[in-house]
């Protein structure tokens, strides 16, 4: 098995085509096969560096590798297409040779022209055939003689295209609704189906794995590998991927960058075991597995046809599992330079302890490693930045000034400044002011840590320091 990855850098690495990326690794990695990673580059004009570089990152960052291609090189060269004009040129030649494509020399205008009178009177707007009837040697010296000429597929008429689509069934294209479409522009340059289509020839690829929105390009394909003397590969079209709403995803649901996800503190892990189910048939959505599980099981005869809702909510609640397997030492180092970036600087090695101390019960709070600055941000800043939202609900109750003399009171005997003693002197103050531990405790967590979330308070007030705790305490009572 020989499959591909061929994104267009005129754009950020999207969702979808990350899930399209998944599956073909998948498929080739199931199966002891190859997977060829090439660049759609022939927009030059709309594509840029930046966007190749992100493709690149993004399937780095979901280890999703590859054996043959861009960066990696092999037999075929650059694998990019922007390097092989002359190679799609000389097909063009070859196919017009053969009889198998003619030239055109309808202008743009003209063919617009055609195309609203077809659709008044009711016939179909594809091209009429109109330059498939000239004499080939006339065509030649009209082109010669400097006359713009694109290159069309003789689309063989009567006719129908069938193929065996793995995720689908059977598809069938009557050639009624093929037109004789364009393969080279006047200008030389390739259309995305000749030059797909040569590359997958090109590249011996077997297993053409991509999104349904080109199903309809299939049969062009077919019959251009055809008219090429190739056979063509087998094909799987993988259905879209929706929002929780049932629309298209797009920037309405979230974000549809990869990066986003990235940055927004989802683990790879995460993100790939939440894709690779969206659409293939092994478990739920929220079926928890290991990479190495799902290489073993993945089959393309398994993906289904019906779309395949992509819920942010789902993936994030998945990334808190994840969250919570991996190592406290790895959730350290992958979170500590998102606190470092909140507060605008480093750590300092005493600081560095703390964050080690508690990270661990940060570990168990957050669904996102983004959130963890929010969670640890009182340890380290100078000032307490009191939550508005937090103080007035808690606050303002009738009995949080006791609470927070009483926990003064309390606090200022403990003799060893550690969590377990904190705990004591605590609950010894709700005894004695007879309050339960929502309504005594929560003033003390708003005064020290500025919010009513927050990790568990007798390990903050611990790591906050004896001096620094007291401090708070007296600080906000001073605001009541
Ligand atoms: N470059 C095309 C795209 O990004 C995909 C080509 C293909 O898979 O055939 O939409």
């Amino acid at each position: 098995m020989r499959a591909r990855f061929a994104p267009s850098p005129t754009g950020y690495l999207h969702v979808g085509s990350a899930r399209t990326a998944l599956f073909n690794w998948l498929a080739v990695r199931n199966n002891g096969g190859e997977l060829v990673l090439r660049s759609d580059d022939t927009d030059q004009a709309r594509g840029s560096d930046e966007y190749y570089d992100d493709v690149i990152e993004g399937l780095r960052w979901l280890g999703i590798d590859w054996d043959e291609g861009i960066e990696t090189g092999g037999p075929h060269g650059s694998y990019r297409q922007s390097d092989r004009l002359e190679r799609y040129q000389q097909v063009a030649v070859e196919l017009r040779a053969g009889r198998r494509a003619y030239l055109c020399f309808c202008t743009s205008e003209e063919l617009d022209e055609r195309r609203r009178q077809a659709q008044a009177e009711g016939r179909p707007p594809g091209y009429d055939g109109r330059c498939r009837t000239l004499d080939p040697d006339e065509s030649v010296s009209r082109q010669q003689a400097g006359e713009a000429a694109a290159l069309r597929l003789a689309i063989p008429r009567p006719g129908e295209t069938v193929f065996e689509d793995i995720v689908r069934g059977e598809v069938r294209f009557g050639h009624d609704n093929v037109e004789d479409f364009v393969l080279l522009r006047s200008t030389g340059s390739p259309t995305y189906h000749l030059a797909s289509t040569v590359d997958d020839v090109d590249y011996e690829i077997t297993h053409v794995v991509r999104g349904e929105d080109l199903l309809s390009s299939t049969p062009k394909h077919i019959l251009i590998t055809r008219a090429m003397g190739a056979e063509p590969p087998a094909y799987a079209h993988l259905s879209l991927l929706l929002g929780p709403d049932g629309k298209k995803l797009s920037k309405r649901h979230g974000d549809t960058a990869l990066h986003a996800y990235r940055d927004g503190g989802i683990l790879p892990e995460a993100f790939v075991n939440y894709v690779a189910l969206l659409g293939w048939n092994f478990g739920d959505d929220e079926t928890v597995f290991t990479r190495r599980e799902m290489v073993e099981r993945f089959a393309l005869d398994d993906v289904q046809k019906n779309p395949a809702i992509f819920d942010n909510e789902k993936l994030t609640w998945m990334n808190g599992l994840y969250i919570r397997e991996l190592d406290p030492g790895a959730f350290e180092s992958h979170t500590r330079p998102l606190v470092e970036a909140d507060l605008g600087r480093a750590l300092t090695d005493e600081e560095r302890e703390t964050y080690r101390e508690v990270a661990p019960l940060v570990q168990e709070r957050v669904k996102v490693l983004t959130d963890a600055p929010d969670q640890v941000r009182f340890l380290f800043a100078e000032e307490v930045d009191y939550d508005a939202g937090s103080w007035d609900k808690v606050m303002t109750k009738p009995e949080s000034p006791r609470a927070i003399d009483a926990a003064l009171v309390r606090l200022e005997r403990v003799g060893e400044w550690s969590s377990g003693p904190i705990e004591k002197e605590l609950r010894a103050m709700l005894e004695d002011l007879e309050l339960n531990a929502r309504k005594g405790l929560q003033p003390v967590r708003v005064a020290i840590t500025g919010s009513s979330i927050s990790p568990p308070l007798f390990e903050s007030l611990a790591a906050l320091g004896r001096e620094r705790s007291l401090d708070r305490l007296r600080g906000a009572r001073s605001r009541l």
